[in-house]
Parts: structure tokens; C-alpha cells; sequence
């Protein structure tokens, strides 16, 4: 079997050329789903995929699918993608590698004539960021089911556009219902988006899962009162208890290392007052882990310091989870299929766990799934300052496309 090289220069010549679509003076891409440079980038893919004789067709999500027959075409395809959306500072790579790599793979194979056993489908998703429209990773919810097509449709940006005008406003509101697509599997080539490979100097990350995230609101309640008239004894400061309860929270992290976090984001503080003793704090808790058993022993620590601190301080206190996504395992096969395509390359590599949310956490619910990561400068992502060099995007692009041959060989000598 040999090699199929991905072509390095026309990735990055067309990665550099779509960023221009929405291109900011800083040098990131501003390109908010669904708006007019949204379409812009989607006819530019579209056109690039009719040109490699690839077949184009949108879901009433707005997600494109550019399909490559294969000798075994009643099967679902092997997809292959990401997103062209970016946020409103957004960087040239945050899921534009994944679509542009998926595109340069599939024209790899246009090129070299190779047939592949399943069909083969480079996917856009519709409105991963979320910026525009809440929730993100929206069109790949519905996909798997996460939320219904109706519900999705009916989000409202700050304009009170919908997302369902929005589509029609673009021209891609196509006729298929959102999931009523199957497929045999999912591959998703991303920029890391933190620093871990950069910082151990790997090429590749095999990601083996996405981590669990869980949302807690927490209120403490004490007392207003004269910050001058009111002895330190006879005080109820909720802020106080807010500072201890806030260097537990990232204690509580650490004591779940290595890949625990934790983090206290917002605080409010009432009346916010320079000379009233606080009465209240609402402050907000993100926990993240990959196991859910860990992000249960952390959300048991957190509950048992909530009394344990604003006890002596005379406070009330109360947590709510108002938001979970558990901790997503990629398929065991899928990975195998990558590990496989990184030693073909000689590339060196290291297992991650996705720290971010992204498409492929979504249709890991209804297909096998994986990711790629290459290492981005700095570990910076979400900034106009995101950069992963030409040779580290080629290297995704490389590993994808063996990742996927790879996969498509095991399928046609299970004879599936
Ligand atoms: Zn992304």
C-alpha cells in the first residue's frame, strides 16, 4: 500500500485564501455563522468540492456534506471535517484546518484515482462557535439529538434574527432533515487550542475523549450593613466567604490533578458598595475533568467546604448545577485507526483529552468518532493571534487522510 501524500502548499495557500473571506487587521478572521461571509466561504468550499467532482448537499442545519463515491455505496460514509464559522476575534485555523484538511485528503485521493470501500463526505458544520447563536456546536447537537431541529431554528441572535431566517437569508437551508444522514464514522482534525504539544514538542495529538464539564451557580447570603458602624465580630460578610470559598474551589482542583480544573469566573457582588459590608455573593464554579467519577468526587468536595466555610461566618449558602455535558470516550477503533496513520508517518505523538467542546463530541453520540490535534503557537485559540505552521497543519491534514484510509481498509476486510 502506498503512502498518499497530502499536498503541504496548496493546504496552506487555501487556508490562506479563505481567511481572507472576513480577514481582521490583526490578522484573524472574523466570520460569524450564517452571515453573508459565512456564504461567501460556504460557495467557495461548495466550489471547490464540485470542482474535485464531489457531490454537495445541505441539511436543513445548514450543514454541507461533499461526498466521493466509494465501491461500496449503499454504505454510509466515512466523514471527514469541521466548521468554516469563527468567532468574532477568531484565529485562521480554529476549525478551517479541519475543513480545508479534510478537503486536501479527499483531493489527495481524487488525484492518486484511489477508491475507497465506503463512500467518503467532507463536512461543514453549521454554527460550532456559538457566537452568534446560543448554544454552540448547534447543527451537530441536532445531528445526534442532543437538541430538536424545531428548537435549534428557533435561537435568536442580538438582532433577533433566527437561526432559521438566517439560513434562508444565505441560501443554505437545504431539504434533508438534520440527522436523517448516517454515517460509518467521524473523523475531525482541530488545533489543539492549548499547550501541551507545543510544550512536550509532539506533532500529533491523539485525542481519546473530550472532558466533562459541570456549571454550578453558588449564592451566599449574609447581612448588609455600615461598613463603619458594624464591629468585625457582629459581621456577616458574604464576600468573605466568597474569597475562602474561592481559593477552595482551586484547591479542590488541585487535589484532583493532574487534569482537573476549576474555575470561578464571575462574581457578583451586592450591593457592590464601597461602604456596605457585602450581603450577598453569587459566584459561578466550571469544573472540568474527563472521568464522570472524578467530577463527582470534586462536586462532593465542593458541597462539603460550602457549610464547612460559611458556617462560622454566619452565612447562608447555596449551590445549583444548573448545567452538565458529561465527559465523551472517542471510539476505541477510530483512535486505533489514528495511532496506525501516526506510525505510518513517523510523526511523534502523545494521547489528549480535549479540553474544548467540539463537533465530534456531538456525533461521537451517534457514530464512531475521533479527533486529531496539532500543536497551535503559544497554545493561544479564540484570538486573532492563533497560528500552527504550514508543516504542523500538513501534518494534521496527513494523519486524517491515512486515519481515514485506514479505517475504510478495516471496513472492507470485515467485509461490512
Ligand atoms: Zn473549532
Amino acid at each position: 500500500m502506498r503512502n498518499l501524500a497530502i499536498n503541504p502548499e496548496r493546504l496552506w495557500d487555501e487556508l490562506m485564501e479563505t481567511a481572507a473571506i472576513g480577514g481582521t487587521a490583526k490578522g484573524g478572521i472574523c466570520r460569524l455563522t450564517l452571515t453573508d461571509l459565512d456564504r461567501q466561504v460556504r460557495d467557495w468550499f461548495k466550489a471547490r468540492c464540485e470542482g474535485l467532482g464531489l457531490t454537495v448537499t445541505v441539511d436543513d442545519m445548514g450543514t454541507m456534506f461533499a461526498r466521493r463515491e466509494g465501491q461500496r455505496s449503499d454504505l454510509p460514509p466515512i466523514a471527514l471535517g469541521s466548521h468554516l464559522d469563527t468567532q468574532p476575534t477568531g484565529g485562521k485555523f480554529d476549525g478551517v484546518l479541519g475543513t480545508l484538511g479534510a478537503l486536501e485528503a479527499v483531493r489527495t485521493l481524487v488525484e492518486a484515482g484511489y477508491e475507497t470501500y465506503a463512500p467518503i463526505e467532507v463536512v461543514n458544520w453549521t454554527n460550532e462557535e456559538g457566537s452568534r447563536f446560543s448554544p454552540a456546536m448547534t447543527a451537530s447537537g441536532v445531528f445526534s439529538g442532543a437538541f430538536t431541529r424545531d428548537w435549534a431554528a428557533s435561537r435568536t441572535d442580538t438582532e433577533g434574527v433566527t437561526l432559521d431566517a438566517a439560513l434562508d437569508a444565505i441560501g443554505y437551508k437545504g431539504e434533508e432533515r438534520c440527522g436523517a444522514h448516517p454515517l460509518t464514522a467521524f473523523f475531525e482534525l482541530h488545533i489543539e487550542q492549548g499547550p501541551l504539544l507545543e510544550a512536550e514538542g509532539k506533532e500529533i495529538g491523539v485525542v481519546t475523549g473530550v472532558q466533562g464539564i459541570r456549571w454550578y451557580d453558588v449564592t451566599i447570603t449574609g447581612q448588609d450593613a455600615h461598613t463603619g458602624a458594624t464591629p468585625m465580630h457582629m459581621r456577616k460578610n458574604a464576600l468573605v466567604g466568597a474569597a475562602r470559598l474561592i481559593e477552595r474551589i482551586d484547591a479542590i482542583a488541585h487535589a484532583h490533578a493532574p487534569l482537573a480544573v476549576a474555575t470561578v469566573g464571575m462574581i457578583q457582588v451586592k450591593p457592590n458598595s464601597r461602604n456596605v459590608v457585602p450581603g450577598e455573593v453569587v459566584l459561578s464554579v466550571d469544573a472540568r475533568h474527563p472521568e464522570d467519577a472524578v467530577l463527582d468526587s470534586m462536586e462532593r468536595a465542593l458541597v462539603a467546604s460550602l457549610s464547612e466555610i460559611c458556617d462560622p461566618l454566619g452565612l447562608t449558602v447555596r449551590m445549583d448545577k444548573f448545567w452538565e455535558k458529561p465527559p465523551v470516550r472517542f471510539d476505541a477503533e477510530c483512535i486505533a485507526s489514528v495511532r496506525a496513520a501516526v506510525a505510518a508517518c513517523g510523526y511523534s505523538a502523545r494521547d489528549i483529552v480535549s479540553g474544548a467542546g467540539h463537533d465530534a463530541a456531538n456525533v461521537a453520540g451517534v457514530c464512531p468518532s475521533t479527533m486529531i490535534f496539532v500543536p497551535c503557537r503559544d497554545g493561544i485559540s479564540h484570538n486573532e493571534a492563533e497560528h500552527s505552521s504550514k508543516e504542523q497543519c500538513a501534518a494534521g491534514a496527513q494523519v486524517l487522510l491515512q486515519a481515514v484510509l485506514d479505517y475504510d481498509r478495516r471496513l472492507a476486510e470485515r467485509g461490512a
